[in-house]
């Protein structure tokens, strides 16, 4: 056809091992095409049909339009030429991808309410049913649910999503995926309102995605709100993203607090080759961290080793959790409601909104961090429980012994006299 009509051939583009069935997926060489058009380097393209040229809606968009704007030809062995060239051929591509642009709109609105519909009515979603889940995605499988609630628990007791995906992984525990658990893994897995029996929807992708609560779901729930909502305050803590992306072998990086400034304090290695604690914006204050690890141990040992150690599990100032259950549930309608009035009222910015968000969301915050405190008895139990403190406190990982530290101690290390040796009155310590 190119020789008949008096053509040169320039380059040929094919998606051969690509079945119409496949349009989603990427086509190299109709990509090649499109860039070779937009680079002026095609005066003409032939193909044998346009159904076959352009596989799907979205790339017959893109096609009419970097043709129009190139005024390239097209030209098929089946199927009339479109002249793009002409004003007439570019005003029919413009018909034809109007009305694509429309189908792709329609199918698309189509999908997102019938979503929205299925999300209002708490119906699963999501082409394979989530972990703690059956075939039928409502039905609880309980050897799954069992696991879930121990990692909710280990988590309010102080364990790292990597921990816990260490954990599953040498109990062969399989993921939905096939993959081997990650931290990631299982932080996504923890933090999605289902397992407290709420439907949520998804906004975003990756990293940045967040889930909206919608409302109750047609399953079961596996944890009780109290706990999920706890252990989700704990995980999407900005603070621990930063510091859990480190391996930690010291105790008190984050939880000690620098005495000249009141920043918390972070480990590193010093130039002589031993650990140290350092203030985490200046180099003001320095101090061998093995030292400060080992009092710090010894003082919850011998605090943990008393009597009245009992006692620590019994908190007359422990905060009211139903009373910060109906205060964060408040909340959360009142956060509700704005969203909903910002569609409503014209004269409301998106600025206004993100303020008004802002203050309500961070009270939230608040809130759900003093129930995610009130939550840690589970921190302590163990030790408070053990024959031998020393054997168990050593026997714990290191963010459980952290975790313990955290709930118990206030640790302030000091300004001192400079020079060798190691003087226990430059670490503070008060109990919380
Ligand atoms: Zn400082």
């Amino acid at each position: 056809m190119v020789a008949q009509r008096g053509w040169t051939h320039i380059a040929t583009f094919e998606d051969r091992s690509i079945s119409a069935a496949d349009a989603r997926k990427r086509r190299p060489g109709f990509e090649d095409l499109l860039a070779a058009i937009g680079r002026g380097e095609v005066d003409m393209v032939v193909a044998w049909a346009f159904d076959r040229l352009s596989r799907n809606r979205r790339d017959e968009v893109r096609l009419i339009e970097v043709c129009g704007a190139a005024k390239v030809n097209l030209a098929f062995v089946k199927g009339p030429d479109m002249d793009l060239a002409s004003a007439v051929g570019r005003g029919v591509g413009e018909v034809l991808a109007a009305l694509a642009r429309m189908e792709i709109e329609q199918k698309g609105e189509r999908h997102r309410a019938a979503l929205a519909q299925r999300a209002r009515k708490g119906l699963p979603w999501g082409p394979i049913p989530a972990f703690g889940y059956g075939p039928d995605r409502v039905t609880v499988v309980e050897a799954e649910a069992a696991l879930l609630r121990e990692a909710y628990a280990a988590v309010l007791a102080g364990a790292s999503c990597r921990g816990l995906a260490a954990q599953w992984n040498a109990a062969g525990v399989t993921s939905r995926t096939g993959k081997p658990w990650s931290g990631a893994a299982i932080k996504r897995v923890l933090i999605n309102p289902r397992y407290m029996g709420v439907r949520a929807t998804s906004i975003g992708t990756g990293t940045r995605r967040i889930l909206r609560e919608v409302g109750d779901a047609k399953w079961d729930k596996i944890v009780d709100e109290d706990v999920w909502r706890a252990v989700h305050a704990i995980l999407t803590d900005p603070a621990r993203t930063t510091a859990s992306t480190r391996v930690r072998v010291h105790l008190l990086p984050g939880i000690a607090r620098c005495g000249v400034c009141g920043a918390p304090m972070r480990s590193y290695t010093h130039a002589h080759g031993w650990a140290a604690y350092s203030c985490s914006t200046s180099r003001h204050l320095v101090r061998k961290a093995d030292p400060v690890d080992e009092l710090v141990s010894e003082v919850v040992i011998a605090r943990l080793s008393r009597d009245d150690v009992r006692d620590l599990l019994v908190d007359d100032e422990r905060p009211d959790t139903v009373r910060l259950r109906e205060k964060a549930a408040a909340l959360r309608v009142r956060i509700a409601k704005t969203r909903a009035a910002f569609v409503q009222d014209d004269t409301m910015t998106p600025a206004d909104l993100r303020e008004m968000l802002a203050g309500l969301q961070g009270r939230l915050a608040e809130v759900e961090a003093t129930m995610a405190s009130a939550t840690r008895a589970p921190v302590l139990a163990e030790l408070v429980a053990a024959a031998d403190v020393r054997a168990t406190w050593e026997s714990l990982s290191l963010d459980r012994r952290r975790a313990v530290i955290a709930t118990l101690l206030e640790v302030t290390i000091l300004p001192g006299r400079r020079g060798p040796g190691f003087d226990p009155n430059t670490v503070a310590i008060d109990w919380t």
